[in-house]
């Protein structure tokens, strides 16, 4: 086809019909490589325009420089039970800048191979700000380029709160800039961001707060078991939690620390400040010109097919503001592509059923409903709950004992489990498996006869009582 790779043998030809491109994503982050690789695999012509840095917030800066870190916080946390385990070790001290070093070096190879891959995917790159013109083209440094299907999946930005001193503070980006560990640090917010980003550092040794809004408390869209668990370990590790406090003003010194006034006291001496109170759309992109409609916190609002207001315009990911995960994102991609260039026409994301991990010290890992929502939803009456708290014989042995807790939320009569809930070691690794039983309908009975893993944590979700 027209010198065109094809990989499928029912891949449809597409005719350019004059245009640039037969499929032009706009962002090339999670969403947006996903789907332009599958587009190109399927024989479209399909050009990326990219404002920053391929691979987009998870690989640059959020999922992956994290994960690396929790690693980093998992070692700082794991050396204090070396001695319980005979090891004489000696403990020396730790380098921030040499983790950021091997961090950096570590994304640099991503770099790379989403290069190569959109080379053999024969996409065109094209670096620079992305916005529609009034004829539905896409402007890109002064030049205009047409598609046939254009792709929004421009991702998300932090926001900041509007507060004297706002620019002294630092969100997810600044925290991954950081050349020195702070000795004394303070996160705003207390959803997935600041838990985790608050959790590393506290592993690190830093003197962490954690600025908690009136009404509100940690990861409190989730299950309370999560809530109250994670809430206490956050504790336990040292983290000063401060409830029912708003940030006022950040002014800096001489010295170069923050003075940060709050509705509860002053907080001086800070060497950062973290702002982690949510991410907003990034649609920037003069969405006006084509007439696309957005909701009043700006995310584009779509179909169920991805479909927005203006004809063959699409969006996925974040910019739409539902479920800001990466494999979402990827797959929701994915399924876009093939229904436009595999004629899949009835094929759509399913948000449903979606596991989730907070890398948390230790981690949280969750998928379907809470015990609340269930309740709320079928009638408490409707709704059986197992529960389980435990120490893991991992600290069996060891001065640090960190509790493992489970909670399983089925529907009666059948007890078709509709939520699972872990907060402890290894719940990010245990997740998926059971993720894959609960979206076939697994039942209380189905884990009941699943033989059991023994020794291991996951085995209390099949034995439960
Ligand atoms: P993005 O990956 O953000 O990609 C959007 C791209 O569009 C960016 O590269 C941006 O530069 C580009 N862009 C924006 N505007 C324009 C324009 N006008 N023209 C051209 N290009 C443009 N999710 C998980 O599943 N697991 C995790 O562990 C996890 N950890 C996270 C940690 C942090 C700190 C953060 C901030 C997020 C984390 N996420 C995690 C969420 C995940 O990163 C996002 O859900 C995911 O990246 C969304 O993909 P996307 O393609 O929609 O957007
Ligand atoms: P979240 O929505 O998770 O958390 C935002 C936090 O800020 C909540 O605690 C929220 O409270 C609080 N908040 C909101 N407004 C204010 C305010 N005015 N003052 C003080 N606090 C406020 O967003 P994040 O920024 O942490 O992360 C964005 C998204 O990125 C997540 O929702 C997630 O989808 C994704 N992500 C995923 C990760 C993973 O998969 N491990 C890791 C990091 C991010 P309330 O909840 O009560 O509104």
């Amino acid at each position: 086809i027209g010198g065109r790779r094809c990989f499928s043998r029912y891949a449809p030809v597409y005719a350019t019909a004059g245009k640039d491109f037969d499929y032009l994503v706009i962002g090339g982050g999670s969403g947006g490589l996903a789907s332009a690789k599958k587009a190109a695999q399927l024989g479209a012509k399909v050009g990326i325009v990219e404002l920053k840095k391929l691979g987009g917030t998870c690989v640059n800066v959020g999922c992956m420089p994290k994960k690396v870190l929790f690693y980093g916080g998992l070692h700082a946390s794991m050396i204090k039970d070396h001695k319980d385990y005979g090891f004489d070790v000696t403990f020396n001290g730790f380098d921030w800048g040499a983790l950021k070093k091997s961090r950096e070096a570590f994304i640099r190879t991503k770099h790379v191979m989403f290069e190569k891959s959109l080379k053999a995917d024969n996409i065109t790159s094209i670096f620079g700000h992305g916005k529609f013109t009034e004829d539905g083209a896409v402007e890109v440094n002064g030049k205009k380029y047409t598609a046939e299907h254009t792709l929004i999946s421009t991702g998300a930005k932090p926001i900041i709160l509007d507060v004297p001193g706002k620019e002294l503070g630092i969100t997810n980006e600044g925290f991954f800039r950081l050349e020195t560990l702070p000795k004394k640090a303070v996160v705003v917010g207390a959803g997935y961001i600041a838990v985790e980003l608050a959790g590393i550092l506290r592993t690190f040794g830093t003197d962490v707060s954690m600025l908690i809004q009136p009404n509100d408390g940690v990861l409190v869209t989730f299950d309370s078991m999560i809530e109250d668990a994670v809430t206490q370990n956050l504790k336990d590790s040292g983290i000063n939690i401060k409830n029912d406090t708003v940030v006022q003003s950040i002014a800096k010194g001489s010295d170069g620390k923050l003075n940060i006034k709050t509705s509860t006291g002053v907080i001086d001496g800070a060497d950062c400040l973290i702002w982690a109170v949510g991410r907003a759309p990034n649609a920037d992109i003069a969405l006006d010109k084509v007439g696309i409609e957005t909701t009043d916190f700006g995310n584009i609002i779509v179909d169920e097919y991805q479909n927005t207001s203006a004809h063959k315009i699409y969006a996925i990911g974040d910019v739409c503001g539902k479920a800001l995960l990466t494999p979402v994102a990827i797959q929701t991609g994915r399924k876009l592509a093939r229904r436009l260039f595999n004629d899949e026409t009835k094929l759509k994301m399913e948000f449903k059923w979606i596991p989730t991990v907070i890398f948390s010290h230790p981690p949280v890992g969750s998928i379907g409903m809470s015990q609340k929502e269930a309740e709320q939803k079928y009638g408490a009456d409707k709704i059986k709950v197992y529960k389980t708290t435990f120490v893991p014989v991992y600290y069996g042995l060891t001065q640090r004992k960190i509790q493992e807790h489970m909670k399983l939320v089925c529907l009666l009569p059948e007890q078709r489990i509709i939520g699972l809930h872990i907060v402890g070691l290894d719940a990010d690794e245990m997740l998926q498996g059971y993720a894959a039983a609960l979206k076939i309908g697994a039942t209380k009975k189905d884990f009941e006869e699943t033989i059991a893993i023994h020794p291991t944590s996951s085995e209390e979700v099949v034995t439960i009582k």
